[in-house]
């Protein structure tokens, strides 16, 4: 009986011993899957790349491994498609044209977009986080910011940015919520352009009122005079009439003048059939030049100015023959009337490098002041009204030949001491037939 019962109990022992052996293999076992489910998990946020984990049996844990490799998989998709929206988002804002900029609640700046940057003057990246106030100096930016980060409503309001690129900015400014805190992002779109041609467009309107008001009013005037008695008064009748006809030539002149600029600008008028729609042909500056001399012959005759012509060797340039001996026309007539009795206007054309033909009108007149020089292009700039007036100039002279020159791919540029007399340059490209 005795042997019977030390063999159970060594038979219980054995099978104690081996039960906790099993036991603490199983366990093992287990920790070891849970541990690299675990880490697994944790890896997948910051490593989407991680490989699947393996499923080593067909239990809960197993389930549980191939659910995480499910996840692993969505989130690895998840994470490429924010990539590649981030990749995208950040390369449009990057290549617009508008500036771009997000700050903080606390007026950092979260985000700038290279125009942004660009407009303030300044190349490469902010340090991370950089206060607003110590990249942009103008309060009128960091002030309607912070009105739209206390308000949290969007504002828009035209800004002049007084940066090394300084410029005008219409801004709009919208308040946006994030995980992390909000803040306001404002888009800035450059106007200067905008604002310069419409301060040129309303300069032009009050130009031309007056251009033409006062030929008008002296029309009028004289016709009135005329009216009231002045056409029995046979002293000055004939002087009344001259002076009426004077004033309506002054405006026949502008309106011509203008309708020249107007068909530059907006390409060949449809009614003049003489020229194809492409307006380009095969000029000889020579021929248009000497054409031009013959115009302005008998004024400068008449106004004891002598002609002088230079080097001939120009070659030819592609555009339109009557537009171009217009040009000549008015620099040769301006170096005559700005000139004195017995001065003289010198043109030349040459072959310059690069393929070009260089034109110099030179005259030996009153000059141009330094200060004036760079707005004599300008439609209606004159030096001296009076003067221009008095010789019968619009104003609009030097436009013209600006713009016919810059239509044919060239420049004009001009050179002027005062008393002594100025010279203007054109620089055409030579044509290729
Ligand atoms: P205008 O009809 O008055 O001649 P332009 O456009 O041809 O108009 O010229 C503009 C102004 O530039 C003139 O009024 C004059 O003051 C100045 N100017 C142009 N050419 C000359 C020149 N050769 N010498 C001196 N001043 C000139």
């Amino acid at each position: 009986m005795a042997a019977v019962r030390i063999r159970i109990l060594i038979a219980s022992l054995l099978a104690a011993v081996l039960a906790l052996g099993f036991a603490t293999y199983f366990s093992g076992f287990l920790t070891r899957r849970i541990e690299r489910l675990c880490s697994f998990a944790e890896s997948m946020v910051g490593n989407p790349e991680a490989l699947p984990i393996e499923v080593v049996a067909q239990d809960e844990l197993g389930m549980l491994a191939r659910a995480l490799n499910r996840t692993a998989i969505e989130l690895r998709d998840l994470v490429g498609r924010v990539r590649l929206e981030s990749a995208r988002r950040e390369a449009i804002l990057s290549s617009m044209a508008d500036g771009v900029l997000a700050v903080d609640e606390q007026m950092r700046v979260t985000f700038s977009n290279a125009s942004f940057l660009g407009a303030l003057g300044r190349k490469g990246a902010l340090p991370e986080n950089l206060p607003l106030a110590e990249l942009v100096r103008d309060p009128e930016l960091r002030e309607l910011l912070m009105r739209v980060l206390r308000s949290r409503e969007p504002a828009r309001h035209r800004i002049r940015l007084t940066s090394a690129e300084s410029g005008t900015f219409e801004v709009q400014v919208a308040p946006f919520a994030g995980p992390s805190g909000g803040g306001a992002i404002a888009i800035l779109h450059d106007i200067t352009d905008l604002e310069r041609l419409e301060r040129i467009r309303r300069d032009f309107v009050a130009n031309v009122s007056h251009e033409l008001r006062t030929p008008l009013t002296a029309i009028r005037g004289y016709a009135e005079t005329l009216l009231e008695g002045g056409l029995e008064d046979a002293e000055n009748n004939r002087k009344f009439l001259e002076i009426i006809k004077a004033h309506a030539i002054r405006l026949n002149n502008i309106a011509s003048d203008l309708l020249t600029l107007s068909e530059l600008e907006s390409g060949p008028s449809r009614s003049d059939r003489s020229q194809p729609a492409s307006e380009a042909e095969s000029v000889s500056v020579s021929e248009a030049m000497d054409a031009a001399l013959r115009t302005v012959e008998s004024e400068a005759r008449l106004r004891g100015v002598t002609l002088i012509r230079d080097g001939q060797a120009g070659g030819r340039v592609s555009g339109n023959r009557v537009r171009l001996e217009q040009a000549f026309i008015n620099l040769l007539d301006n170096g005559i009337k700005f000139n004195r009795p017995g001065g003289e206007v010198r043109v030349a054309s040459r072959r310059d490098g690069d393929g070009l033909v260089r034109i110099t009108v030179a005259d030996t007149g009153i000059g141009i002041p330094s200060e004036h020089l760079p707005r004599i292009f300008e439609r209606f700039y004159r030096v001296d009204r009076a003067r221009s007036r008095e010789v019968g100039g619009t104003g609009l002279g030097l436009s013209i030949v600006k713009h016919v020159v810059e239509r044919m791919g060239g420049s004009v540029s001009v050179e002027s001491r005062l008393g002594q007399g100025s010279t203007f340059t054109i620089l055409l490209p030579v044509s290729a037939y």
